[in-house]
């Protein structure tokens, strides 16, 4: 095995489970656009604070992301990846830079500060960047800006403890830091979390990625065997975005037992015979038993994915999988060849305006967007907010840690609150 890369970025994965370094080598990291356009968030944000701008500065500017780094370009091609900063994207990045410049007010702002936290972990040349460091009187502040709609908390955050044990180890000979405040920003959905760990809690962390690392490097060194059952772990966090998760013998047989029970040898079994008797069994389980089943749908739901689209990507590299293989799909949705020529010809067959276009009221989605630029001033908003209603969320499920209070439920009256 090559020298394995410790990652802050993917340390809640190798922390919880090492074999992912092992089981990860050689898988082709595959960029997304949301990784991309994460890059351009960030790359924006980054300018704003050094330049001591704002991110309306940069409207209609355009971004192009080569090789996961990020730079301007002059204007937008069809060629090239990249990104237009519209208001959407100003709007969220401002948020986070406005909580940046409120919290480095009278304090040190550090922006895209590299952190080296090889020194508590065993390894050389482990290190990350931090978006944001605020050296504060009392503590050491690292701001992490995630521009992706998935929830993420700073509470127990390896990325931003590492971060964190970098920051120390450059930073801490500046002042007598106890703590260090570590936040996670996430404009798009309206979420900042901060987790405050005091200096003896990240050390506490860092012994225990340490010997993460001890045990990985034995196997690079060919000291120790990679063992599956002491090396990969499976679970909802870890796994999520793993490279590994279609072909890890470890998920498979948590997900397999976790669906129909212990079983010896995944080649061996019928799972088409086992699945259906874990569907047919499911609605008879217990309460107890349907809890736990419940808790692990997302895990079994990023394995299913993942097998699906290994499968389709292996069948379209032209290799075999057993029992499948591509065919042509239903034809897509019917589409004009050439928009204008078929205005121009049902415009001469005399068309009335509303049997020629498909007129549809703007979302108060779309409504607030003009606003926000000015077309609907803000008197004129007052009236049109008046109108808009939202009704009350569906009851859903939620695990008992979720912040908000259970519903009350009255089964005589078929689910309406009491
Ligand atoms: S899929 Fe999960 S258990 Fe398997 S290597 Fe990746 S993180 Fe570990």
């Amino acid at each position: 095995m090559s020298h394995a890369k410790f990652s802050p970025s993917a340390a809640h994965r190798w922390i919880s489970c090492p074999g992912s370094l092992v089981m990860e080598k050689d898988l082709p990291n595959n960029s997304s656009v949301q990784a991309d356009e994460g890059t351009a968030a960030h790359f924006l944000a980054s300018e704003c604070l050094e330049q001591n701008r704002n991110a309306t500065d940069f409207l209609n500017c355009f971004i192009v992301i080569k090789k996961g780094n990020a730079s301007w370009d002059q204007e937008a091609s069809e060629t090239r990846s990249g990104f237009i900063v519209d208001l959407e994207m100003a709007e969220y990045v401002q948020k986070y830079i406005d909580a940046i410049r409120s919290q480095a007010d009278g304090n040190e702002l550090l922006v895209e500060q590299r952190v080296d936290f090889s020194e508590f972990i065993g390894s050389e040349n482990a290190f990350g960047t931090s978006d944001a460091i605020i050296i504060c009187q009392n503590e050491i502040q690292v701001h992490d800006l995630k521009y992706g709609r998935t929830k993420v908390d700073a509470q127990g955050n390896e990325q931003l403890r590492l971060y964190g044990l970098g920051a120390l180890a450059q930073f801490g000979l500046f002042g007598d830091f106890k703590q260090v405040r570590l936040v996670i920003h996430q404009p798009r959905i309206g979420h900042v979390s901060e987790e405050v760990a005091s200096v003896e809690e990240l050390y506490e962390f860092a012994h225990r990625a340490k010997n993460t690392v001890q045990m990985i490097k034995a196997i690079d060194l060919g000291q120790s065997l990679f063992n599956e059952t002491d090396m990969l772990n499976p679970g909802e966090k870890q796994c999520h975005w793993c490279k590994a998760k279609a072909t890890c013998p470890a998920l498979t047989k948590a997900v397999m037992t976790t669906i129909a029970g212990e079983f010896d040898d995944l080649s061996t079994c019928d799972l088409e015979v086992e699945l259906k008797q874990a569907i047919e069994s499911v609605p008879s389980q217990e309460n107890e038993t349907l809890g736990k089943l419940y808790a692990s749908l997302p895990l079994i739901e990023q394995w299913s994915k993942a097998v699906s689209i290994a499968v389709t990507e292996k069948l379209h590299n032209g290799e075999k999988v057993l029992g499948f293989k591509l065919v042509q799909g239903r034809a897509g949705n019917r589409s004009w060849a050439n928009a204008e020529e078929a205005e121009q010809v049902l415009k001469s067959m005399r068309l009335k305006v509303e049997e020629m276009y498909d007129l549809k009221l703007i979302s108060p989605t779309n409504a607030e967007k003009l606003q926000k630029a000015g077309t609907i001033g803000p008197r004129q908003w007052t009236k049109v907010e008046n109108l808009i209603v939202r009704p009350d969320g569906k009851p859903t499920v939620a695990p008992e840690s979720d912040k908000r209070p259970a519903l009350e439920i009255n089964p005589l009256n078929d689910f309406e609150t009491v």
